[in-house]
Protein backbone atom coordinates (compact mmCIF):
# COMPACT_ATOMS: atom_id res chain seq x y z
CA UNK A 1 0.00 0.00 0.00
CA UNK A 2 1.09 3.68 -0.46
CA UNK A 3 2.36 5.72 2.38
CA UNK A 4 -0.18 8.09 2.93
CA UNK A 5 0.99 11.67 3.05
CA UNK A 6 -1.28 15.05 4.88
CA UNK A 7 -2.65 17.45 1.90
CA UNK A 8 -3.79 20.26 4.26
CA UNK A 9 -1.67 23.11 5.15
CA UNK A 10 -0.59 23.85 8.66
CA UNK A 11 0.43 27.33 7.76
CA UNK A 12 -2.83 28.35 10.05
CA UNK A 13 -0.19 26.81 13.01
CA UNK A 14 -2.79 24.04 13.44
CA UNK A 15 -1.11 20.99 15.20
CA UNK A 16 -2.89 18.77 13.11
CA UNK A 17 -2.60 17.28 9.87
CA UNK A 18 -5.39 15.41 7.25
CA UNK A 19 -4.72 12.06 7.03
CA UNK A 20 -5.57 11.49 3.31
CA UNK A 21 -4.81 9.68 0.05
CA UNK A 22 -1.17 10.36 -1.64
CA UNK A 23 -1.99 13.42 -3.80
CA UNK A 24 1.37 14.63 -5.20
CA UNK A 25 0.44 17.74 -6.72
CA UNK A 26 4.18 19.75 -6.87
CA UNK A 27 2.17 22.73 -5.19
CA UNK A 28 0.13 22.78 -8.44
CA UNK A 29 -3.42 22.35 -5.88
CA UNK A 30 -4.07 23.54 -2.50
CA UNK A 31 -7.03 20.60 -1.59
CA UNK A 32 -7.66 23.05 1.19
CA UNK A 33 -8.68 25.48 -1.21
CA UNK A 34 -11.33 23.34 -2.87
CA UNK A 35 -14.04 22.95 -0.41
CA UNK A 36 -16.33 24.48 -1.69
CA UNK A 37 -16.17 23.28 -4.83
CA UNK A 38 -16.25 19.31 -3.28
CA UNK A 39 -19.99 20.35 -1.75
CA UNK A 40 -21.58 21.15 -5.38
CA UNK A 41 -19.26 18.16 -6.81
CA UNK A 42 -20.58 15.79 -4.27
CA UNK A 43 -24.18 16.63 -4.80
CA UNK A 44 -23.94 16.16 -8.42
CA UNK A 45 -22.35 12.57 -8.03
CA UNK A 46 -25.10 11.24 -5.85
CA UNK A 47 -27.43 11.46 -8.94
CA UNK A 48 -24.78 10.53 -11.07
CA UNK A 49 -23.09 7.42 -10.69
CA UNK A 50 -20.52 6.69 -13.04
CA UNK A 51 -21.28 4.56 -15.96
CA UNK A 52 -18.53 2.04 -17.06
CA UNK A 53 -20.29 2.10 -20.78
CA UNK A 54 -19.44 5.88 -20.76
CA UNK A 55 -15.69 4.77 -20.99
CA UNK A 56 -15.05 3.66 -24.34
CA UNK A 57 -16.78 7.15 -26.12
CA UNK A 58 -14.84 9.02 -23.49
CA UNK A 59 -11.39 7.57 -24.70
CA UNK A 60 -12.88 8.42 -27.83
CA UNK A 61 -13.76 12.19 -27.52
CA UNK A 62 -9.90 12.81 -25.55
CA UNK A 63 -8.07 11.50 -28.47
CA UNK A 64 -7.89 14.65 -30.82
CA UNK A 65 -6.60 16.66 -27.62
CA UNK A 66 -4.11 14.10 -26.85
CA UNK A 67 -3.33 14.74 -30.46
CA UNK A 68 -3.00 18.29 -30.25
CA UNK A 69 -0.63 17.35 -27.38
CA UNK A 70 1.45 15.57 -29.41
CA UNK A 71 0.91 12.13 -29.27
CA UNK A 72 0.32 10.13 -32.49
CA UNK A 73 -3.21 8.58 -33.14
CA UNK A 74 -1.58 5.57 -33.53
CA UNK A 75 0.04 5.39 -30.48
CA UNK A 76 -2.56 6.65 -28.78
CA UNK A 77 -5.11 4.00 -30.03
CA UNK A 78 -1.88 1.32 -29.30
CA UNK A 79 -2.26 2.75 -25.51
CA UNK A 80 -5.36 2.99 -24.21
CA UNK A 81 -6.94 -0.35 -26.34
CA UNK A 82 -6.75 -2.19 -23.38
CA UNK A 83 -8.05 -0.07 -20.85
CA UNK A 84 -10.41 -0.07 -18.81
CA UNK A 85 -12.10 1.82 -15.78
CA UNK A 86 -11.09 1.33 -12.24
CA UNK A 87 -13.89 3.00 -10.23
CA UNK A 88 -11.73 2.60 -6.93
CA UNK A 89 -10.22 5.67 -7.98
CA UNK A 90 -13.13 7.80 -7.94
CA UNK A 91 -13.87 6.28 -4.10
CA UNK A 92 -10.21 7.97 -3.27
CA UNK A 93 -10.43 10.78 -5.31
CA UNK A 94 -13.91 11.53 -3.10
CA UNK A 95 -12.30 10.37 0.34
CA UNK A 96 -13.18 12.99 2.52
CA UNK A 97 -10.34 12.10 5.60
CA UNK A 98 -12.11 12.09 8.93
CA UNK A 99 -9.01 11.04 11.01
CA UNK A 100 -6.46 13.54 11.59
CA UNK A 101 -3.16 13.04 12.37
CA UNK A 102 -1.48 15.02 14.91
CA UNK A 103 2.00 16.24 13.45
CA UNK A 104 4.05 14.00 16.15
CA UNK A 105 1.95 10.77 14.74
CA UNK A 106 3.03 11.95 11.00
CA UNK A 107 6.59 12.94 12.14
CA UNK A 108 7.35 9.20 14.27
CA UNK A 109 6.37 7.33 11.77
CA UNK A 110 8.09 8.82 8.74
CA UNK A 111 11.30 10.29 10.59
CA UNK A 112 12.47 7.32 12.97
CA UNK A 113 15.67 4.85 13.61
CA UNK A 114 14.76 2.25 11.44
CA UNK A 115 14.38 4.99 8.13
CA UNK A 116 17.45 7.02 9.32
CA UNK A 117 19.65 3.41 9.64
CA UNK A 118 17.82 2.51 5.80
CA UNK A 119 18.82 6.21 4.33
CA UNK A 120 22.15 5.54 6.09
CA UNK A 121 22.24 2.18 3.98
CA UNK A 122 21.57 4.23 0.93
CA UNK A 123 23.45 6.98 1.40
CA UNK A 124 26.92 4.35 1.39
CA UNK A 125 25.40 2.42 -1.10
CA UNK A 126 24.94 5.20 -3.32
CA UNK A 127 27.93 6.99 -2.57
CA UNK A 128 29.60 7.82 -5.53
CA UNK A 129 26.22 8.69 -7.45
CA UNK A 130 25.31 11.32 -4.79
CA UNK A 131 28.51 12.78 -4.98
CA UNK A 132 27.90 13.03 -8.74
CA UNK A 133 24.57 14.36 -8.18
CA UNK A 134 25.51 17.16 -6.05
CA UNK A 135 28.49 18.05 -8.05
CA UNK A 136 25.91 18.93 -11.37
CA UNK A 137 22.64 19.99 -9.00
CA UNK A 138 24.81 22.07 -6.26
CA UNK A 139 21.67 20.09 -3.87
CA UNK A 140 22.45 19.11 -0.85
CA UNK A 141 22.42 15.09 -1.10
CA UNK A 142 20.87 13.82 2.12
CA UNK A 143 17.53 16.06 1.47
CA UNK A 144 17.95 14.12 -2.04
CA UNK A 145 18.19 10.63 0.29
CA UNK A 146 15.85 11.99 2.86
CA UNK A 147 12.73 12.56 -0.29
CA UNK A 148 13.35 9.29 -1.49
CA UNK A 149 13.12 7.93 2.08
CA UNK A 150 9.67 9.72 2.63
CA UNK A 151 8.47 8.98 -0.37
CA UNK A 152 8.81 5.48 -1.34
CA UNK A 153 11.05 3.90 1.48
CA UNK A 154 13.80 4.01 -0.84
CA UNK A 155 12.28 2.17 -3.59
CA UNK A 156 9.96 -0.84 -1.59
CA UNK A 157 6.83 1.02 -2.47
CA UNK A 158 5.64 2.35 -5.56
CA UNK A 159 2.08 1.95 -5.31
CA UNK A 160 0.77 -0.88 -7.28
CA UNK A 161 -2.11 0.84 -9.52
CA UNK A 162 -1.37 0.90 -12.99
CA UNK A 163 -0.73 4.64 -14.34
CA UNK A 164 -2.79 5.27 -17.20
CA UNK A 165 -5.65 3.06 -15.87
CA UNK A 166 -5.90 5.43 -13.28
CA UNK A 167 -5.46 8.49 -15.22
CA UNK A 168 -8.19 7.65 -18.04
CA UNK A 169 -10.55 6.80 -15.33
CA UNK A 170 -9.88 10.13 -13.40
CA UNK A 171 -9.91 11.82 -17.18
CA UNK A 172 -13.89 10.43 -18.04
CA UNK A 173 -14.93 10.85 -14.51
CA UNK A 174 -15.25 12.70 -11.19
CA UNK A 175 -14.46 16.25 -10.37
CA UNK A 176 -10.83 17.89 -11.89
CA UNK A 177 -11.51 15.88 -15.24
CA UNK A 178 -9.35 18.77 -16.98
CA UNK A 179 -6.56 18.57 -14.35
CA UNK A 180 -6.28 14.78 -14.94
CA UNK A 181 -6.69 14.76 -18.36
CA UNK A 182 -3.15 17.15 -18.62
CA UNK A 183 -1.75 14.09 -16.42
CA UNK A 184 -3.15 11.03 -18.55
CA UNK A 185 -1.64 12.98 -22.12
CA UNK A 186 1.71 13.49 -19.85
CA UNK A 187 2.01 9.30 -19.16
CA UNK A 188 0.66 8.68 -22.42
CA UNK A 189 3.50 10.25 -24.10
CA UNK A 190 6.40 8.90 -21.27
CA UNK A 191 5.12 5.68 -22.41
CA UNK A 192 5.18 6.48 -26.56
CA UNK A 193 8.92 7.84 -25.46
CA UNK A 194 10.05 4.83 -24.33
CA UNK A 195 11.10 6.63 -21.36
CA UNK A 196 8.93 3.77 -18.64
CA UNK A 197 7.37 0.90 -20.26
CA UNK A 198 3.75 0.79 -19.20
CA UNK A 199 3.79 -1.68 -16.90
CA UNK A 200 6.04 -0.15 -14.68
CA UNK A 201 4.03 2.56 -14.48
CA UNK A 202 2.30 2.06 -11.24
CA UNK A 203 1.76 4.37 -8.75
CA UNK A 204 -0.73 6.11 -5.99
CA UNK A 205 -4.09 6.38 -7.57
CA UNK A 206 -3.72 9.93 -8.54
CA UNK A 207 -0.80 9.49 -10.39
CA UNK A 208 2.13 9.96 -8.80
CA UNK A 209 5.20 7.31 -9.80
CA UNK A 210 8.40 6.20 -9.25
CA UNK A 211 11.06 6.31 -6.79
CA UNK A 212 10.87 9.38 -5.75
CA UNK A 213 6.77 9.46 -7.09
CA UNK A 214 6.85 12.14 -9.66
CA UNK A 215 3.61 13.25 -11.44
CA UNK A 216 3.82 12.69 -15.73
CA UNK A 217 3.88 16.30 -16.07
CA UNK A 218 6.39 16.92 -13.38
CA UNK A 219 7.93 14.31 -14.83
CA UNK A 220 8.10 15.62 -18.84
CA UNK A 221 9.28 19.14 -17.07
CA UNK A 222 12.08 17.71 -14.48
CA UNK A 223 13.23 14.04 -14.56
CA UNK A 224 16.60 13.34 -15.99
CA UNK A 225 18.72 10.40 -17.52
CA UNK A 226 21.74 10.62 -15.20
CA UNK A 227 23.04 7.09 -16.22
CA UNK A 228 23.46 7.86 -19.98
CA UNK A 229 21.29 5.31 -21.11
CA UNK A 230 19.14 7.35 -22.88
CA UNK A 231 15.93 7.15 -20.84
CA UNK A 232 14.57 9.54 -18.42
CA UNK A 233 13.58 6.04 -15.77
CA UNK A 234 12.11 6.82 -12.52
CA UNK A 235 11.28 3.18 -11.79
CA UNK A 236 14.00 1.13 -12.94
CA UNK A 237 16.96 3.50 -12.32
CA UNK A 238 18.41 4.97 -8.64
CA UNK A 239 20.65 7.45 -10.15
CA UNK A 240 17.84 8.90 -12.49
CA UNK A 241 15.68 9.49 -9.68
CA UNK A 242 18.42 10.85 -7.16
CA UNK A 243 19.22 12.99 -10.24
CA UNK A 244 15.58 14.18 -11.10
CA UNK A 245 14.92 14.84 -7.04
CA UNK A 246 18.14 17.10 -7.02
CA UNK A 247 16.90 18.88 -10.64
CA UNK A 248 13.39 19.11 -8.54
CA UNK A 249 15.04 21.22 -5.95
CA UNK A 250 17.38 23.26 -7.66
CA UNK A 251 14.62 24.17 -9.87
CA UNK A 252 12.76 25.42 -6.67
CA UNK A 253 15.51 27.42 -5.66
CA UNK A 254 17.81 25.33 -3.88
CA UNK A 255 20.55 27.67 -2.37
CA UNK A 256 23.84 25.35 -1.93
CA UNK A 257 25.54 24.96 1.40
CA UNK A 258 22.59 26.62 3.37
CA UNK A 259 20.69 25.37 6.01
CA UNK A 260 16.71 24.56 5.48
CA UNK A 261 16.78 25.90 9.01
CA UNK A 262 16.56 24.96 12.04
CA UNK A 263 14.86 24.33 15.37
CA UNK A 264 15.20 27.61 17.81
CA UNK A 265 14.21 28.66 21.59
CA UNK A 266 11.59 31.18 22.16
CA UNK A 267 11.84 33.43 24.85
CA UNK A 268 9.29 33.42 27.70
CA UNK A 269 6.31 35.39 27.03
CA UNK A 270 7.00 35.55 23.35
CA UNK A 271 4.20 37.01 21.29
CA UNK A 272 4.02 34.19 18.44
CA UNK A 273 1.33 36.20 15.82
CA UNK A 274 4.10 36.93 13.63
CA UNK A 275 4.65 33.38 13.14
CA UNK A 276 3.95 31.54 9.53
CA UNK A 277 6.66 29.94 7.37
CA UNK A 278 5.38 32.76 4.72
CA UNK A 279 6.29 35.57 6.88
CA UNK A 280 9.38 36.20 6.40
CA UNK A 281 12.04 38.69 8.49
CA UNK A 282 15.84 39.35 8.60
CA UNK A 283 17.32 36.76 10.84
CA UNK A 284 18.45 39.85 13.18
CA UNK A 285 15.01 40.82 13.67
CA UNK A 286 14.12 37.80 15.26
CA UNK A 287 17.75 37.89 16.69
CA UNK A 288 16.36 40.91 18.64
CA UNK A 289 12.87 39.52 19.86
CA UNK A 290 15.07 37.23 22.13
CA UNK A 291 15.03 33.69 19.80
CA UNK A 292 18.17 31.96 20.06
CA UNK A 293 19.44 28.80 18.93
CA UNK A 294 17.91 25.70 20.47
CA UNK A 295 21.59 25.00 22.82
CA UNK A 296 20.69 29.07 23.54
CA UNK A 297 23.55 30.60 21.40
CA UNK A 298 22.82 34.13 19.36
CA UNK A 299 21.05 33.20 16.08
CA UNK A 300 23.62 35.56 14.82
CA UNK A 301 22.41 38.91 12.76
CA UNK A 302 22.25 39.06 9.02
CA UNK A 303 19.55 39.83 6.88
CA UNK A 304 18.29 36.16 5.79
CA UNK A 305 14.88 36.35 5.29
CA UNK A 306 13.70 33.79 7.67
CA UNK A 307 10.01 32.25 8.57
CA UNK A 308 8.83 31.36 12.47
CA UNK A 309 7.42 27.82 12.29
CA UNK A 310 5.42 26.66 15.15
CA UNK A 311 3.64 23.24 13.68
CA UNK A 312 2.14 22.72 17.09
CA UNK A 313 1.68 26.22 18.36
CA UNK A 314 4.16 28.13 20.75
CA UNK A 315 4.16 25.05 23.50
CA UNK A 316 5.82 22.86 21.16
CA UNK A 317 9.25 22.90 18.89
CA UNK A 318 9.66 26.27 17.36
CA UNK A 319 11.79 26.96 13.71
CA UNK A 320 13.45 29.18 11.86
CA UNK A 321 12.77 28.37 8.01
CA UNK A 322 15.02 29.99 5.62
CA UNK A 323 14.43 29.25 1.47
CA UNK A 324 15.44 25.80 1.29
CA UNK A 325 12.64 24.63 3.35
CA UNK A 326 10.14 26.42 0.77
CA UNK A 327 11.89 24.23 -1.83
CA UNK A 328 11.37 21.17 -0.34
CA UNK A 329 8.02 22.58 0.26
CA UNK A 330 7.07 22.82 -3.42
CA UNK A 331 7.63 18.86 -3.68
CA UNK A 332 4.32 18.31 -1.65
CA UNK A 333 2.69 21.62 -0.91
CA UNK A 334 2.55 20.78 2.97
CA UNK A 335 4.58 22.28 6.52
CA UNK A 336 4.40 18.97 7.66
CA UNK A 337 5.44 16.65 4.66
CA UNK A 338 8.45 19.48 4.46
CA UNK A 339 9.35 19.01 8.05
CA UNK A 340 9.66 15.82 7.70
CA UNK A 341 11.95 15.56 4.79
CA UNK A 342 14.27 18.43 6.26
CA UNK A 343 14.17 16.44 9.63
CA UNK A 344 15.16 13.17 8.27
CA UNK A 345 18.24 14.46 6.43
CA UNK A 346 19.65 16.10 9.43
CA UNK A 347 19.03 12.95 11.37
CA UNK A 348 20.94 11.49 8.25
CA UNK A 349 24.07 13.89 8.56
CA UNK A 350 24.34 12.71 12.56
CA UNK A 351 21.62 15.49 13.95
CA UNK A 352 19.76 14.61 17.10
CA UNK A 353 16.01 14.55 17.37
CA UNK A 354 14.16 17.46 18.40
CA UNK A 355 14.81 18.92 21.73
CA UNK A 356 11.98 20.53 22.49
CA UNK A 357 8.76 17.59 23.16
CA UNK A 358 6.02 17.77 21.44
CA UNK A 359 2.73 19.25 23.75
CA UNK A 360 1.54 15.71 24.37
CA UNK A 361 1.48 13.58 27.40
CA UNK A 362 1.22 10.22 24.68
CA UNK A 363 3.91 10.16 22.07
CA UNK A 364 3.44 8.75 19.07
CA UNK A 365 4.51 5.54 17.63
CA UNK A 366 7.46 5.04 15.30
CA UNK A 367 6.83 1.69 12.54
CA UNK A 368 9.11 -0.55 15.15
CA UNK A 369 6.03 0.14 17.41
CA UNK A 370 3.12 0.37 15.49
CA UNK A 371 3.96 -3.24 14.03
CA UNK A 372 4.14 -4.10 17.75
CA UNK A 373 0.93 -2.65 18.34
CA UNK A 374 -0.51 -4.82 15.09
CA UNK A 375 1.19 -7.88 16.58
CA UNK A 376 -0.32 -7.38 19.82
CA UNK A 377 -4.02 -6.98 18.08
CA UNK A 378 -3.99 -9.83 16.65
CA UNK A 379 -3.13 -11.47 19.36
CA UNK A 380 -6.58 -10.50 20.68
CA UNK A 381 -8.41 -11.40 17.85
CA UNK A 382 -8.52 -8.67 15.40
CA UNK A 383 -8.39 -9.02 11.80
CA UNK A 384 -6.46 -6.08 10.87
CA UNK A 385 -4.52 -7.98 7.93
CA UNK A 386 -1.05 -7.96 7.53
CA UNK A 387 1.45 -6.73 10.47
CA UNK A 388 2.99 -3.77 7.99
CA UNK A 389 3.15 -0.40 10.50
CA UNK A 390 0.89 1.12 8.69
CA UNK A 391 -2.53 2.13 10.42
CA UNK A 392 -5.03 2.00 8.37
CA UNK A 393 -9.12 1.96 8.87
CA UNK A 394 -9.25 -1.81 10.25
CA UNK A 395 -6.40 -1.10 12.55
CA UNK A 396 -8.17 2.19 13.82
CA UNK A 397 -11.63 -0.02 14.55
CA UNK A 398 -9.30 -2.54 16.12
CA UNK A 399 -8.00 0.05 18.43
CA UNK A 400 -11.37 1.59 19.45
CA UNK A 401 -12.70 -1.88 21.16
CA UNK A 402 -8.97 -2.37 22.96
CA UNK A 403 -9.95 1.56 23.70
CA UNK A 404 -13.29 1.00 25.15
CA UNK A 405 -12.02 -2.24 27.23
CA UNK A 406 -9.00 -0.50 28.71
CA UNK A 407 -11.52 2.45 29.90
CA UNK A 408 -9.02 4.86 27.53
CA UNK A 409 -10.70 7.83 25.52
CA UNK A 410 -12.02 5.94 22.11
CA UNK A 411 -10.15 8.20 19.39
CA UNK A 412 -9.04 5.25 17.12
CA UNK A 413 -5.74 7.03 17.66
CA UNK A 414 -2.29 4.71 17.88
CA UNK A 415 -0.23 6.30 20.81
CA UNK A 416 2.75 5.18 23.58
CA UNK A 417 -0.11 4.70 26.29
CA UNK A 418 -1.93 2.39 24.31
CA UNK A 419 0.79 0.15 23.07
CA UNK A 420 1.89 0.19 26.81
CA UNK A 421 -1.36 -0.50 28.21
CA UNK A 422 -1.30 -3.76 25.44
CA UNK A 423 1.52 -4.80 26.40
CA UNK A 424 0.97 -4.82 30.52
CA UNK A 425 -2.40 -6.42 29.89
CA UNK A 426 -1.43 -9.39 27.16
CA UNK A 427 -4.85 -11.51 26.80
CA1 LIG B 1 18.57 6.58 -17.55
Amino acid sequence: MKSRFPTINTDAGAASVAQAPANKVHGRLKPSLLGLALVFAAAAHAADAPDPARFAPCLAELKPDAQGRGISGAAYDRLTASLAPDMKVLELLDYQPEFRTAIWDYLSALVDDERVADGRAMQAQWSEVLKAVAARYRVDPATVVAVWGVESNFGRNFGARPLLTSLSTLSCYGRRQAYFRGEFFDALKIVDSGDVKAEQLTGSWAGAFGHTQFMPSTFLRLAVDFDDDGRRDLVGSVPDALASTANFLKKAGWREGEPWGYEVRLPSGFDASNAGRRNKQPLASWSARGITRIDGSPLGGGDAPAGLMLPAGPRGPAFLVFRNFDAIYGYNAAESYALAIAHLADRLKGGQPFATPWPTDDPGLSRVERRELQTLLIARGHAIGSVDGMLGDASRSAIRVEQQRLGHSIDGRAGQKLLKALKDSRP
